[in-house]
């Protein structure tokens, strides 16, 4: 059993080893990625549920590994964040929206808002508002163009700084979403002391909302309190049109979801503001 221990303890070792080293590897090639333009952004629309409009658009960021093809940011964004690599990647990501933004301006495309994704430890960043400003400023864009993303995890840190940080975005003019609603550990009462627009519930909320009436408790509960504090309310990962009808009764505000439109490339994008604007 001693050399079955050892064997085992040697295969133990061997997938930690790859693992680490996979990890590693993939530490080097985020550094390379932005330097070499393997990093693009797709667009997904938000739509109205009173006017079947696009409202506004969820920047998601893309990496083509040279070698392993599409590497989703579900595993590249946490592995920024620990490396230290993520102020970087989303100053790339604020600096790739403000340059096409100016682009669709340029054409004189209708903007919706663009929302941006942002890692809480960028957000916390002493420089964060500066570097803001500045990177769309550099490209022209008007900044009530732009809508910030935050998890809820951000909101458990120093509650009087968060306060000051987002009152000063917001009178920058940028709006501002609660991502994933309900996943963390924040509640209403502190999200009350806030200075956000918006909520998103979480997707996962979303999926049995028709089958598991828990879920559907959970939503009406979020939605009427959101509307008590005159919050709007996102619903996430939309996918059935039950999903929708149910939302559509209990009175959600904006739905996302690849039911209405999955991400969409720059030029898909533009094709879908376009069209709205003919209408
Ligand atoms: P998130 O912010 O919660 O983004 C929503 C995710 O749900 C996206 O996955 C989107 O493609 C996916 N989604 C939208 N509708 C549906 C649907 O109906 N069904 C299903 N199954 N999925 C749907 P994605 O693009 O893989 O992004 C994953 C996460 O990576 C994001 O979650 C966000 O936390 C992070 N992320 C993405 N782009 C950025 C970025 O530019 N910066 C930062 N810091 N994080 C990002
Ligand atoms: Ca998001
Ligand atoms: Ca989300
Ligand atoms: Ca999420």
């Amino acid at each position: 059993t001693a050399k079955k221990r050892e064997q085992g303890w040697l295969y133990f070792n061997q997938i930690r080893d790859t693992q680490v080293k996979q990890k590693m590897e993939l530490w080097q090639d985020l550094s390379i990625a932005m330097e070499q333009d393997q990093f693009y952004l797709v667009f997904q629309p938000l739509f109205d549920l009173e006017s079947n409009t696009p409202l506004s658009a969820e920047t998601l960021l893309r990496w083509t590994h040279p070698e392993h093809g599409p590497i989703s940011p579900a595993t590249f964004v946490p592995l920024a964040e620990q490396s230290g690599l993520i102020s970087r990647l989303d100053h790339w990501v604020l600096n790739a929206v403000a340059r096409q933004c100016r682009l669709w301006l340029d054409n004189e495309l209708t903007l919706p808002r663009i929302a941006i994704n942002l890692s809480g430890i960028s957000f916390l960043r002493n420089d964060f508002e500066q570097r803001l400003t500045n990177t769309f400023k550099a490209h022209n864009v008007p900044l009530h163009h732009i809508e910030l993303e935050l998890t809820e995890g951000v909101l458990i840190e120093d509650l009087a700084r968060i306060q000051e940080k987002l009152q000063r975005v917001r009178d920058m003019g940028i709006s501002v979403s609660i991502d994933d609603f309900g996943t963390g550990y924040s509640s209403l009462s502190r999200i009350k002391n806030l200075p956000v627009d918006h909520i998103k519930i979480d997707k996962s909320f979303i999926d049995d909302i028709d089958k598991n009436p828990q879920d559907l408790k959970i939503v009406q509960a979020i939605i009427l309190m959101a509307q008590g504090l005159q919050l709007k309310v996102v619903a996430e990962g939309v996918e059935t049109e039950k999903q929708l009808s149910i939302l559509r009764e209990e009175h959600c505000d904006v739905v996302q979801g690849y039911l209405l439109s999955r991400p969409l490339s720059v030029e898909d994008f533009e094709s879908l503001i376009d069209e709205d604007l003919i209408i």
